[in-house]
């Protein structure tokens, strides 16, 4: 028996192969979760419905977190499918890409500190209060942050600030959820090269850095984040909540170069 058996689980921020949202489904998939899947724009709705098929699911369905009106049209067209659910993996995140290069205190401005804060951390909460009357018991609500939520990395600017805030969102969500057996988490995941990693100024060397500096000196898959995702999803995780769980290799408990001698 899979330990997700049974549990129907709402997937958002697939964009391609390379996304963490898809490694995710696919554990999640293999654990025996009936997934739901959202896309953003309509020219990935072919390819979202292609992976679906994949992952043996038909339930494909819009979602553009920046507007209430479309978060709320999600929840009530997934209802016709899952009139209730278990899980939700919220893998979205979006900051203008001049924010990504260079210096934060010259960069930021007002219109991309609160677009990026919007997409990037209000997004999750939005979702918990318009799906909250539809999580069964022992539900669990994941998104995806980054150690530049704690530690300064060069060129991650306005999306650290708003990884910060994301994480705090975990806690405060987790608080509010709790007494009704809902769990609300976060992955930090190490750097992967996805289509939104991409923007990143010096990404490539990121990448080397931290294979180099990480204890297990290699980076993360997005199969060791599917894995990570599937558990906290299920009920093997129940004691878990309002945590931000590391998926990246050791590199975070490091303050020298693993063989500084
Ligand atoms: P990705 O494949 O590019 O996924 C990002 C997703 O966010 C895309 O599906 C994108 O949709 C979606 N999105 C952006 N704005 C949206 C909106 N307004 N409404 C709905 N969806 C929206 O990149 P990824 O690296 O897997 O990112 C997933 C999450 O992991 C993000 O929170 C990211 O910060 C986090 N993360 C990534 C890394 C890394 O190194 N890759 C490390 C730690 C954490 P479109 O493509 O249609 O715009």
């Amino acid at each position: 028996m899979c330990f997700l058996s049974g549990k129907r689980i709402l997937i958002t921020g697939i964009a391609s192969k390379l996304s963490i949202a898809y490694g995710i489904a696919q554990a999640m998939h293999k654990q025996g979760a009936e997934l739901a899947l959202t896309y953003q724009h309509d020219r990935l709705k072919n390819r979202i419905k292609k992976f679906a098929k994949e992952l043996d699911s038909d339930i494909v369905l819009p979602c553009d977190v920046s507007e209430d009106k479309s978060i709320i049209a999600l929840f009530n067209e997934l209802k016709k499918f899952f009139p209730t659910f278990d899980g939700l993996i919220h893998s979205i995140a979006f900051a203008p890409s001049d924010q990504l290069d260079g210096d934060y205190v010259n960069t930021v401005t007002r219109q991309a500190f609160q677009t990026t804060h919007d997409i990037s951390a209000y997004s999750f909460v939005a979702m918990a209060k318009y799906c909250r009357s539809m999580l069964n018991r022992n539900s669990s609500l994941l998104t995806l942050s980054y150690l530049g939520a704690e530690r300064v990395i060069p060129h991650y600017n306005v999306m650290g600030v708003a990884k910060a805030s994301l994480e705090a969102n975990v806690r405060y969500m987790a608080n509010s959820m709790g007494p009704e057996g809902i769990r609300v988490n976060a992955i930090s995941a190490g750097p992967i090269r996805t289509l939104a990693a991409s923007g990143i100024k010096n990404f490539r060397q990121m990448l080397v850095y931290c294979e180099n500096f990480s204890p297990m000196r290699r980076t993360v898959t997005i199969e060791d984040i599917g894995n990570v995702a599937a558990f906290l999803s299920s009920n093997l995780a129940n004691g878990i909540t309002g945590d931000v769980i590391y998926v990246d290799c050791g590199f975070n408990i490091m303050a020298m170069k693993p063989d500084f001698k």
